[in-house]
């Protein structure tokens, strides 16, 4: 797994554009499933259907591809680049120095702030320096509706302690072709990865409609309580996989949560409850398509999430694997 977490950071996917996230899981998935497709919203959908002993009834696994950013507004004559959030729930006052990389250019740049700008920092203080000098050599960089990811490594900072901008959700990502690579289920597993997950659950929203599925399982990451300063919230990083009672999309029904955590138990993998008010994920897109579906999900706990390098355990990675076999073994 740790492979795979290395290459799908190392990809680009503001939402909106997750080709070449969605490229590199349509390669590696096709070995596990009968059907590999993109649907219009660029979702990919990967479909495995039991190889004896059909249930008749299908489980979804998903997981977003797509990360937060900024997009290009305008290009100023001296080369810089204002911008607006790309992504819900961002602080602009957070942002001033963190890099960038636009998406379709491939360009570096950092994010600068406004001189003399008194109190809060907004949005339109900010812009990017790509080291242009007029307004020609922005463009080459980015045109407007261009969009840029945080930039930086990613690292294993002690073992098994995976450090990156976008963790969320490339590790979920890789839980869900992991446990689709170890599955034998006798249920149909329609593996969603999901686009545009960032701006409002839109690409899981099309693609629940599309199934009606016995159970949907959302593989997402959330906060953790153990930095310093954080002790109000309940999760650590390496507790294990934490079973989501609610987030800010979705209060998870008690007999979905019970059949999570009997399954945590048969296999033997520690794990905690996510109990979030702030949280998003796209539980509540399954929760709520067509004529309703049992949704919850497992979230792995991660310090910093939203913009910053999120740190979170492959050790919890592999715990939620562990649960989801589990869970698909089981009758529904
Ligand atoms: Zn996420």
């Amino acid at each position: 797994m740790k492979e795979w977490i290395r290459q799908l950071c190392a990809a680009p996917g503001p939402s909106g554009e997750e080709r070449r996230v969605a490229e590199l899981i349509a390669e590696w998935v096709r070995p596990y499933a009968s059907e590999v497709r993109r649907d219009a919203l660029g979702n990919v959908i990967a479909i495995r259907r039991p190889r004896a002993g059909d249930s008749g009834k299908a489980v979804v696994l998903s997981a977003h591809m797509d990360e937060p950013g900024v997009v290009a507004l305008t290009q100023d004559g001296a080369g810089f680049i204002r911008i607006a959030p790309r992504g819900r729930d961002m602080d602009a006052r957070t942002l001033a120095g963190r890099f960038v990389r636009f998406a379709r250019s491939g360009r570096l740049g950092v994010i600068g702030v406004d001189a003399g700008v008194q109190g809060d920092v907004e949005f339109r203080h900010l812009y990017v320096d790509v080291g242009a000098t007029d307004e020609r050599g922005a463009q080459e960089a980015a045109q407007t509706g261009d969009a840029a990811t945080f930039a930086g490594p990613v690292e294993e900072l002690a073992d098994g302690l995976f450090c990156a901008p976008n963790l969320d959700d490339r590790l979920g990502c890789a839980v869900v072709l992991e446990t689709l690579r170890l599955s034998d289920s006798p249920h149909t597993v329609v593996a969603v990865f999901a686009a545009q997950s960032e701006v409002g659950s839109r690409g899981a929203l099309a693609a629940a409609s599309g199934f009606a599925p016995a159970l949907a399982m959302v593989l997402d990451l959330t906060a953790a309580g153990d930095a310093p300063g954080a002790s109000h919230l309940p999760l650590s990083v390496g507790g294990g996989p934490a079973v989501k009672a609610q987030d800010a999309t979705i209060v998870v029904l008690q007999s979905v949560r019970d059949r999570v955590v009997a399954a945590a138990a048969a296999a033997g993998v520690a794990v905690q409850v996510e109990a979030s008010g702030k949280a998003h994920s796209d539980a509540g897109a399954f929760f709520q398509s067509g004529q309703g579906a049992p949704a919850g999900g497992i979230a792995i706990p991660c310090r910093y999430p939203g913009v910053g390098a999120q740190v979170a355990s492959l050790a919890d990675a592999q715990g939620a694997v562990d649960v989801l076999l589990e869970l698909l073994a089981q009758p529904l």
